[in-house]
């Protein structure tokens, strides 16, 4: 039986947390530092240090990004977006809260969409957000109607030739 944090999460993200040394160049590049609790380095050491009920409390697992930056720079190859995901699969299994307001809403209208349409449709999914939210829907509309009118971001949703073996990848991780 798994018995502490490091060893679960590192069983669920395929990485090895114990070969961080803190340097701290994954924090300096996280483009969401600034909003976190502890940012990315602190929270690896707080999951060698069993601090297991902090950890899945904080709201840092729910802003990660994922956007790799981290494991772009880590001199250790330890993919922190991926530890990141195993946090939070932890929290979510466990019943912890999310610490971020609406971050779980958020993942699921995300993934939704993708298992709809086979990629993402960030019109739908924003539109979506703001109605079950109850984010005042036309906050931030000028950015949307920019993104719009420059082709960055489609009105209308277009599933993807890949969405039946999308599908199927959400069939069997079930
Ligand atoms: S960059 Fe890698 S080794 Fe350095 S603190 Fe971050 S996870 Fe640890
Ligand atoms: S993957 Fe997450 S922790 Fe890593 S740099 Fe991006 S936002 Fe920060």
């Amino acid at each position: 039986m798994i018995n502490n944090m490091i060893s679960e999460a590192n069983h669920l993200s395929g990485q090895e947390i114990g070969l961080c040394y803190h340097c701290h160049k994954c924090a300096a590049g996280c483009p969401v530092v600034g909003a976190m609790e502890y940012g990315p380095d602190r929270l690896l050491r707080m999951v060698a240090l069993d601090q297991r009920d902090a950890v899945l409390r904080s709201r840092d697992i729910w802003l990660c990004a994922g956007c790799y930056t981290c494991a772009t720079r880590c001199p250790n190859d330890i993919d922190i977006s991926a530890v990141m995901d195993a946090l939070r699969q932890l929290a979510v299994t466990e019943g912890y809260p999310a610490g971020e307001r609406d971050a779980l809403l958020f993942h699921k209208l995300f993934l939704g969409v993708v298992q709809r349409l086979g990629r993402s449709h960030e019109a739908a999914m924003l539109g979506l957000f703001k109605i079950l939210s109850r984010v005042p829907i036309y906050r931030d509309i000028d950015s949307g109607v920019a993104l719009i009118r420059r082709g960055k971001v489609p009105i209308l949703p277009e599933k993807s030739g890949a969405a039946p073996e999308v599908q199927q990848i959400f069939r069997r991780s079930k």
